[in-house]
């Protein structure tokens, strides 16, 4: 059996890929979530070759009107007066460094509040203040001493053991107690991604966001929404912080901003909290000019209008037929999703997390279907994750669960 990373893909088109023996893959999950136009998106593709032929590179004093053209796109369509932007990262890891500094040197405060399972990047910062304890292993620097973490609103297995139904939201009283017995007293922020995705598409239901953002108004916390994955339209919204009301103070964006894979980044914020200066956060091809390009083409494709509506009509089709996959496959303990962000919850006979079972689906959907998958890291490790492009067609998703239904029907 071929393995993941024998292959060598010669050609991306919308989501399919065609590897050297000219065979044809479907990609299910966007390249690494951040393919939101898809491999080769034709407009975004031609914007950026422009941009490369005519100037590539400036010192950041020079890109600020192209840097303002997409942060007022961008901000056209933000929540909560978030009416300021900075855009002088190129990683998701680094935005979210941005914000969290920003959240210190304005409240004057230390700590950093994230979630168990959460995700905010990988240098030794963010690998810090994310809650996938396992990735700091071995790094002394990533264990970051004011970072908190809290238990996670995974009500399929609630950490309380609570039924969902009438919990009375114990994660937000533990998070609560958390804030006055663990730390230091002096929280300046709470990081939140709106559905911890590669924690496993985990959707905090949306009393938890509002008592969220009550403790952090009590408390003069900033809340940064991390919709590094969630962002420009995964969810069917330019930001799931609109969809989900969770009126953040923050919000950091990267991968699909890049449309067609072009690293950038982006941290949005209301006006009140744009304290940084120059030289406190940028990095020398922060606003380079290939990155800023993807991002303003790619902001022109997703609002096209009807864009957004199209992708809500798609995520209920993808959703209603992984729905039907749950229902016929006892191996899905649950099918959750929004938009065109989905996971297959795998489990074993009595409902325990089946991570063995989970790499034999994105094994054999890669070997015998060229259907690409991928798996969940942290939590249990055992959800098979679903999110192709923004630009997928119905045909399409027909036949990502046709391949998934035949995958999941040969390992029954
Ligand atoms: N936040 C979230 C929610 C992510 O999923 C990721 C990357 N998977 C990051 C931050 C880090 O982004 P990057 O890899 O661009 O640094």
């Amino acid at each position: 059996m071929q393995t993941l990373t024998e292959n060598r893909f010669r050609y991306g088109r919308g989501i399919k890929l065609i590897d050297d023996t000219g065979t044809e893959y479907i990609d299910g999950v966007s390249g690494t979530f951040n393919l939101s136009l898809g491999y080769n998106h034709p407009y975004v593709v031609e914007k950026v070759q422009e941009q490369v032929g005519n100037l590539t590179h400036m010192s950041s004093t020079f890109t600020e009107p192209y840097v303002d053209e997409v942060l007022s796109h961008l901000l056209e369509y933000a929540p909560n007066g978030i009416d300021a932007g900075w855009m002088r990262d190129i990683t998701g890891s680094t935005a979210n460094e941005c914000a969290t500094k920003i959240a210190q040197k304005y409240t004057g405060d230390t700590d950093i509040v994230s979630l168990f399972y959460s995700h905010h990047g990988q240098t030794q910062f963010a690998t810090g203040i994310s809650g996938n304890a396992f990735r700091r292993k071995g790094f002394p620097n990533s264990s970051v001493p004011n970072s908190l973490h809290v238990p996670a609103p995974y009500c399929y297995r609630c950490p309380f053991d609570a039924n969902p139904s009438n919990c009375g939201m114990k994660c937000v009283e533990a998070l609560a107690d958390q804030l006055e017995y663990g730390g230091s007293g002096s929280t300046a922020c709470m990081i939140i991604e709106p559905i911890l995705g590669n924690g496993g598409n985990i959707i905090p239901p949306p009393e938890y966001f509002k008592g969220i953002r009550q403790l952090c108004d009590e408390q003069n916390i900033i809340l940064i929404a991390d919709e590094v994955q969630t962002g420009i339209g995964r969810t069917g919204y330019m930001f799931a912080s609109t969809l989900f009301d969770i009126k953040p103070d923050i919000i950091t964006l990267a991968k699909g901003l890049g449309g067609i894979g072009v690293p950038v980044a982006a941290v949005l914020m209301q006006s009140r909290l744009n304290v940084l200066e120059k030289h406190e956060h940028s990095f020398t091809s922060g606003s380079n000019l290939i990155s800023v390009t993807a991002a303003k083409s790619t902001l022109e494709v997703v609002s096209e209008p009807g864009f957004m509506e199209e992708v809500q009509r798609k995520g209920k089709l993808l959703g209603d037929l992984l729905l039907d996959l749950e229902e016929k496959y006892s191996c899905i303990g649950e099918a959750r999703g929004v938009g065109l962000m989905w996971g297959l919850e795998i489990v074993d006979e009595y409902n325990a997390p089946d991570t063995n079972k989970m790499n034999a689906i994105i094994n054999f959907a890669f070997a015998d279907q060229q259907l690409i998958l991928r798996g969940s890291r942290y939590g249990f490790g055992n959800v098979v994750k679903v999110r192709p492009s923004l630009t997928v067609t119905d045909e399409e998703i027909v036949e990502i669960i046709r391949r998934l239904d035949l995958v999941l029907s040969s390992l029954d």
